[in-house]
């Protein structure tokens, strides 16, 4: 709700259609978009004044391989397609991001991270291969023995190399249509640090929930929660649970409140600028939560949770949001972290929303990672110009905290860097090989978006 534009949208049915499109709009000269489900929260999957394609009627699952947990899908399958396919076979994909309408293509893209990126890696890292189509006319089959250059720079590489027009995904295998969940109490940022160092080497997942309103002594408390897999037998339950049914979201929060009227409440608590005391009242729920045994959760119900809320965005409604996600190497990510947060205090600009996760380095050229940590932080945007500025220029101070040490930004997770931001977040090296496989791939910079030209990409 923070940007939009207008683009001639081409929904190809097959991969013959995406040449034909590629061809088409290279011989007219203009530029042309890629977009999966739109997930993103900048500008990523927009081409203002050119054309966009579309993959949401490219959404077949072409095989699945019950011996192996392996699916070969086409790009606009989504997260939520492949596991409704897969937990009956005991297999859950194994990375999955917040929302469950993200598309295999667009996750490929960006290179997605679930709550276990510290353990498994990136979705990039479960792709065995794809084939992509290019706008040089070219149809690549990639791996990591076949074109492993090409591999390597189209994950992560933000739809500006070529079309997924199909990959194969690994996934893995549960035994328990549920998790066990534990909930921890943080009391301030180092707590939460240490508990991520201390429990990275034995937890399948672990995310933070950071009050970001907390203030001295307090900031940066919070809560954790840890999820772990289940062995074979170990919940008695567990195999009735893995009927796709049992994952999906209920209808209605704690079984009373509709779905539906969860967004205007918290309007209400946003619009009223009483965020403060429901960051504080959650703090409080989640001292009581730890206090409880550990629980089981289905799968669904833990990665998925702002799916519970049907349009939870209109929430920060008539501005949007945005989201800020510095990520920062462990040994600097208390100092900067504090920084931020005490920035935002400093400028009466406090985010609604703060969520920790730890990570680790990936093989891919554009990567957004780092052996060290990250924190999301959600802005509600004003509609007042002034004020949506005063944000942006927030951000870009925070930003030059980040990249002095040594920090990165993820793309789907951006709509304010410049273009000066791209060098130091990538290296100069790993730009001038982005930029080569660039003019030899997509030799007329074809392929672009809101997101490439605000970054001066080529
Ligand atoms: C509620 C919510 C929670 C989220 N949680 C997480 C999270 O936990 N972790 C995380 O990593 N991300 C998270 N995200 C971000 C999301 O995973 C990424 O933005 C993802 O890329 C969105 O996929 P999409 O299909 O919507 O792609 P889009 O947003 O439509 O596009 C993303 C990029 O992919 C490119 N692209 C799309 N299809 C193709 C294709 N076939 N070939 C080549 N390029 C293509 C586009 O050009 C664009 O650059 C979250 C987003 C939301 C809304």
């Amino acid at each position: 709700m923070t940007s939009g534009g207008e683009s001639s949208v081409l929904r190809p049915t097959s991969a013959e259609e995406v040449a034909a499109a590629l061809r088409e709009v290279g011989a007219a000269g203009g530029s042309l978009g890629l977009r999966g489900s739109g997930c993103s929260y900048g500008d990523a999957s927009l081409n203002t004044g050119g054309h966009l394609l579309d993959f949401g009627r490219m959404n077949r699952i072409l095989s699945f391989d019950e011996e192996r947990g392996e699916a070969v899908v086409e790009p606009g399958v989504t997260i939520r397609d492949l596991w409704r396919h897969s937990i009956g076979h005991g297999y859950w994909p194994t990375v999955v991001p917040g929302t469950m309408e993200v598309s295999c293509g667009g996750a490929a893209a960006m290179n997605i991270h679930g709550k276990n990126n510290f353990a498994v890696g990136t979705f990039g890292d479960s792709i065995l291969e794809f084939t992509l189509a290019t706008p040089s006319g070219e149809t690549l089959s990639c791996s990591r023995e076949r074109n492993p250059e090409v591999f390597h720079a189209a994950i992560g590489s933000f739809g500006m190399l070529g079309v997924f027009t199909e990959m194969r995904v690994k996934l893995k295998r549960v035994y328990s249509g549920r998790l066990k969940v534990t909930a921890v109490a943080t009391r301030d940022l180092v707590a939460n640090l240490d508990y991520l160092e201390t429990h990275r080497g034995e937890a399948d997942y672990l995310v933070g929930w950071l009050d970001l309103h907390a203030r001295d002594s307090a900031l940066g408390r919070g809560a954790i929660h840890r999820a772990d897999q289940l062995a074979a037998g170990e919940d008695p339950e567990g195999e009735r649970m893995l009927a796709a049914e049992r994952q999906d979201v209920p209808p209605r929060l704690f079984y009373v409140v509709p779905k539906g009227w969860i967004w205007p409440g918290m309007w209400l608590f946003l619009q009223g600028g009483m965020w403060r005391l429901v960051n504080a009242a959650k703090f409080h729920a989640g001292v009581r939560e730890a206090k409880r045994p550990p629980y089981l959760q289905s799968h669904g119900a833990f990665h998925f949770l702002l799916d519970y809320v049907p349009n939870w965005k209109k929430m920060t409604s008539p501005g949007g949001l945005i989201q800020f996600q510095p990520f920062v190497p462990q040994a600097a990510a208390e100092r900067v972290y504090r920084t931020l947060i005490e920035t935002c205090h400093r400028a009466g600009t406090v985010p609604y929303l703060g969520v920790l996760k730890r990570h680790r380095p990936d093989p891919f050229l554009m990567t957004h990672a780092v052996d060290g940590y990250s924190l999301a932080m959600d802005f509600a945007v004003s509609k007042n110009p002034a004020k949506r500025d005063a944000l942006w220029a927030l951000c870009q101070r925070m930003a030059d905290v980040v990249l002095d040490a040594g920090g990165r930004f993820y793309y789907a997770k951006d709509a304010v860097l410049q273009a000066s931001s791209f060098p130091r977040i990538h290296g100069a090296a790993a730009v001038a090989e982005f930029r080569r496989l660039k003019a030899r791939l997509d030799p007329q910079a074809m392929l672009a978006t809101d997101l490439s030209r605000r970054m001066g990409v080529v």
